[in-house]
């Protein structure tokens, strides 16, 4: 180990020019050792390598300029502001540069010395440049040895307190003293085969890059090098997770046989995939984790079942864990339908249902009477046992956090497990938070789906949007009106009960209900009792009203791409045609793009993809509980090739040396401990 008070691990404080008191400053910000300096990234980057003659300035662009001092002098306005001018000449004219209230920088400043400015060039009486960054040359300095100018420059994420030019200048010398204390984490096999730069060029060149193309290399290198531990920790995690004695399932036998036969229409391309890929996972004794990725209404439902029939024939119970009580319910109804008719006892479990008829259903999945339970979070209760657990599925796994897949799971014996998704995931987010899970996507709509045509309309043509909605409603179909408030929703009730829809039946619906009276109304809009639905996004999942056949959206610009995806997947469940109707004044030209967007794809992928172009990993979901691990330096989605290679490697890596017991993976276990000692459950090595 090194010495703390030398290399690396150095605090700040001991570098050239850094006193106490910037010490403090930079360690406010988090910078507190070399190391943390030198993996301080520039945000981006501003070629001023080539120098601009003065005569071919451009007004109105930047440029970086050399040449020498004339004269300078210090003025006062009117106002009492100062400003401080030198007119450099360079041989092929003259500029004059201008600070304001700035009257210090005077001392620097000698006739005859050579200096290098970058800013925008600008026309006052004369060619002027206004408050450009400056360097002083020393006599004894060439125009190309400086950190700021005349260089592909850096620019450094900031605080208030500690100015660019500092950053950059304490950047420099400890590039400069201190980058060869770097060791190499990377075997360097590894990194012949994918081309990578070593790490003291790569962290030389991030900062100060001696052209584009070296930079290029650093940045690959070091996005490499911290997705490929992530990817090793993934890979440890799946492959601890494989070793583990599961549940070994039947899956031929008569029960799974007429539940084939009961299945009313023929299953889709993916839908069957998904099952082969499942019945080979239950078979096997090792747990099966896997995610279940399709589109809203792409049919997950009958797979789910599918796997809910092999571990009933195999003895076992299952259960589902919904995130919304409508949607447990929903399930209920749909498995019932199915499930009952073969002797599968099927029961609902939310916190909705009367204390008595709780306690007794407890008992019988204690009991094992009970073969198959649904329900919501009252699931993970401690209080609730089951005899055998032998499969869980998680419905709309992104509501749930992992810890709460844990608890579910930990109620049987290494069950297998399915979780499933409407939010289509783009693959590199996949890849990263859900890597340890094995995959399977149901791409196509079962055939006979009527297509969903979605509208954008601004705010004048609402009283338009509503005659559309009585049209539909005189010809016998439904609509919902979703808010995305509970507020807004019960205003809009209110108004629409009055003015525009005073003829029509009309119901609300909103999560600050209780679970008896979202039933009630839910139930009245399933039977027709009701032709309006005006709601929050807590229809956004699962339910299925084939008669709904338009959506209005109120405020659509304030969801995200795929929530209103996943909305408009309500409607579109039937034999006729469906219509959403976004109803919106973006202020943005960004907003105007994203609504555009969502009218013209009904690709759930490609709208996924978009959306987390725009809104970025961590907003994607929309919740938490995503468990993105913390990302510094790369970009999960301009770095997708990267991440996929490096994933390769670190998947190959962890295969042939489980435990990086090589003296050349020392350095790699190092810090792959180091960054996830936060989750250390990530890693087991064996
Ligand atoms: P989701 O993937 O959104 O959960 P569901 O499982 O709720 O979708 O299915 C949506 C509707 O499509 C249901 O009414 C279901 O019965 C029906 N469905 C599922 N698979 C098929 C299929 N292969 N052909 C026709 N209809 C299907
Ligand atoms: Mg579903």
């Amino acid at each position: 180990m090194q010495d703390k008070n030398s290399g690396l691990k150095m605090p700040v404080q001991y570098i050239k020019g850094v006193g106490p008191k910037r010490a403090e400053l930079l360690n406010k910000v988090g910078l507190r050792t070399v190391e943390d300096i030198l993996y301080n990234l520039p945000r981006r980057y501003e070629d001023r390598s080539q120098f601009t003659p003065i005569s071919k300035a451009v007004i109105g662009e930047y440029h970086t300029l050399q040449g020498q001092v004339l004269t300078f002098g210090l003025k006062k306005t009117r106002r009492g502001m100062s400003i401080f001018q030198a007119a450099i000449d360079d041989g092929t004219g003259v500029i004059h540069a201008m600070w304001f209230n700035r009257p210090f920088i005077k001392k620097y400043f000698k006739v005859g010395q050579k200096i290098i400015l970058y800013g925008k060039v600008d026309r006052h009486e004369v060619m002027a440049i206004n408050q450009p960054e400056y360097e002083i040359l020393d006599e004894d300095k060439d125009f190309d040895e400086s950190a700021h100018i005349g260089r592909i420059v850096p620019i450094y994420p900031l605080t208030k307190e500690l100015n660019q030019r500092f950053i950059r200048a304490l950047t420099k010398v400890t590039v400069e003293r201190y980058s060869r204390s770097l060791s190499e984490a990377l075997p360097t096999r590894l990194r012949a085969r994918n081309r990578l730069v070593d790490i003291r060029f790569a962290i030389n060149n991030i900062h100060f890059p001696y052209s584009n193309e070296g930079l290029k290399r650093a940045y690959r290198r070091i996005v490499f090098e911290e997705f490929f531990i992530l990817q090793c920790a993934i890979a440890l995690k799946k492959k601890d997770a494989k070793v583990e004695e599961g549940l070994s399932h039947r899956t031929e036998g008569e029960l799974v046989n007429a539940f084939k036969k009961s299945i009313p229409f023929e299953l889709t391309k993916g839908q069957r995939e998904a099952i082969a890929h499942i019945e080979a996972d239950m078979k096997s004794p090792r747990p099966m984790n896997r995610l279940l990725e399709g589109d809203v209404g792409s049919g997950k439902t009958i797979v789910a079942s599918y796997a809910l029939i092999l571990t009933v024939q195999s003895g076992y119970q299952g259960v589902i864990m919904a995130p919304t009580e409508i949607l447990a319910e929903q399930h209920c109804l749909t498995l019932s339908q199915f499930l009952m008719p073969l002797g599968v006892n099927v029961s609902l479990l939310v916190s909705g249902v009367p204390l008595e008829t709780k306690d007794k259903i407890k008992r019988e999945i204690k009991s094992g009477e009970i073969d198959i339970v649904i329900g919501t979070h009252a699931l993970i209760q401690e209080d609730v046992e089951f005899k055998r657990l032998g499969l869980c599925v998680i419905d709309e796994q992104h509501k749930f956090g992992v810890t709460q897949r844990d608890i579910l799971r930990k109620k049987g014996l290494n069950p297998d497990c399915l979780v499933m998704t409407a939010t289509p995931i783009p693959r590199t987010l996949a890849l990263t938070v859900y890597g340890d899970l094995d995959i399977s996507i149901i791409r196509e709509m079962p055939e006979g789906r009527r297509p969903i045509t979605t509208y954008w309309v601004e705010e004048e043509k609402r009283s338009e949007a509503y005659n559309f909605i009585k049209e539909q409603v005189k010809e016998g179909r439904q609509a919902y009106i979703v808010s995305p408030r509970i507020q807004a929703a019960e205003e809009m009730f209110e108004r629409l009960k009055k003015e525009a829809f005073a003829d029509l039946k009309l119901g609300l619906i909103h999560g600050g209900l209780n679970s008896e009276d979202k039933d009630r109304v839910m139930g009245d809009f399933k039977k027709g009792r009701i032709d309006v639905l005006v709601s929050t996004v807590v229809i956004e999942v699962g339910i299925d009203v084939p008669n709904a056949t338009v959506m209005l959206i109120e405020e659509a610009e304030k969801f995200g791409l795929s929530q209103l995806h996943q909305l408009r997947g309500r409607i579109g469940r039937g034999e006729h045609d469906s219509y959403c109707i976004l109803l919106a004044n973006p202020a943005t030209d960004e907003g105007r793009k994203r609504l555009q967007a969502i009218t013209e794809t009904v690709d759930g992928f490609a709208i996924a993809e978009e959306d987390l172009e725009i809104r970025g990993p961590g907003e994607f979901f929309g919740t938490r509980q995503h468990g993105l691990p913390e990302i510094r330096f790369g970009s999960i989605v301009a770095d997708m090739e990267i991440m996929e290679q490096a994933r390769k490697e670190a998947f190959e890596l962890i295969k042939a040396d489980p435990g990086l017991n090589a003296p050349e993976h020392a350095l790699l276990k190092q810090n792959l401990y180091s960054r996830f000692k936060a989750t250390a459950d990530l890693i087991h090595v064996g």
